[in-house]
């Protein structure tokens, strides 16, 4: 059975050059595989999209159903991360830099997850540990999930180890200046004009269970806030739709890259909890926090505390 290599849901660029790395490492390792992800290729992130064209990389094929497949996850292993049905499939190997989460599998596999930056870090590993040699286009693709994961070595995710391996993938992908690969992806990603105001607040989503809350925590990373000031009252009114769909708390973080700090906007059943959560206060339901960058390092982790999880 060829093994569907798949990210997590509303796939970022980690997730989708993950997938296609780990298949072409698998195949050289002589296990068939193929990448996958959860997303059409027609509605994948505009960063995404630019980094495939980029590198002429071929978007994985959709994957919505893993009953009955065998897979193996990168950048996740969280169940509700996962596609549907993720608990029929059998689950081969993971590879991760994020939190266990809680997938369970029946018999030993591959579980190789790193405290660093990027799936593309751990995998730049491996592939040199098998002696396989990375791919150019392969290697440009992770050399851009190392840099937009870390935003450009800016996120306190960022580790020694993630510099190191985009220090060695530039050469193999052939690229001089990484700066303004990322700032051209930074722009890509950050194109806020004809969006709606939903698919924004979807572009970087995930929901978190906390203490039995579900708390959604999206992030748009700008060049400048000044981008999504138009459509701010309708990003709040897309969350509060959102927020009114079972949830505790929708957290939207609105990223400024270069000032190096995040408005935090909150719609929340107890906004008390969530300021106390950052030391913020909340004006007209946001609040700057200064050095803010990274969801999973600091938002998460500070919810997580403020929930008593
Ligand atoms: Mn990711
Ligand atoms: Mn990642």
């Amino acid at each position: 059975m060829t093994v569907c290599v798949v990210g997590h849901s509303n796939p970022d660029t980690d997730s989708v050059t993950a997938a296609i790395a780990y298949a072409a490492l698998l195949n050289a390792q002589g296990t068939e595989a193929k990448a996958c992800m959860q997303s059409e290729a027609d509605v994948l992130n505009p960063e995404s999209k630019l980094v495939l064209d980029r590198f002429g990389l071929t978007a994985p094929e959709a994957l919505s159903d893993a009953a009955g497949k065998q897979v193996a996850l990168v950048d996740f292993s969280d169940i509700g991360q996962g596609p549907a049905n993720l608990v029929d499939a059998e689950v081969v190997a993971i590879v991760d830099h994020h939190k266990i989460g809680d997938v369970t599998t029946n018999n030993p596999i591959l579980f190789r997850a790193e405290p660093v930056g990027c799936t593309g870090t751990v995998l730049n590993k491996m592939f040199k540990e098998a002696g396989v040699a990375i791919p150019k286009d392969v290697a440009g693709g992770m050399l851009c999930a190392i840099l937009s994961d870390t935003v450009n070595f800016k996120s306190p995710t960022c580790t020694d180890d993630d510099k190191a391996a985009v220090a060695e993938l530039k050469g193999v992908a052939g690229i001089d200046d990484t700066d303004a690969l990322f700032m051209d992806m930074l722009k890509a990603k950050s194109a806020v004009d004809g969006v709606p105001a939903k698919d924004l607040l979807f572009r970087d989503y995930k929901d978190f269970d906390m203490k039995g809350n579900k708390v959604g925590v999206g992030q748009l990373e700008l060049a400048t806030l000044d981008q999504v000031a138009d459509v701010r009252e309708e990003l709040m009114k897309a969350m509060a739709d959102v927020k009114a769909d079972g949830r505790h708390s929708v957290l939207l973080m609105l990223t400024d890259v270069v000032k190096e700090g995040t408005d935090l906007v909150v719609l929340s059943d107890d906004p008390a909890m969530i300021e106390k959560a950052f030391s913020g206060k909340l004006e007209n339901a946001s609040m700057w926090i200064d050095g803010m960058m990274s969801r999973k390092k600091q938002t998460v982790p500070n919810l997580q505390e403020a929930f008593g999880c």
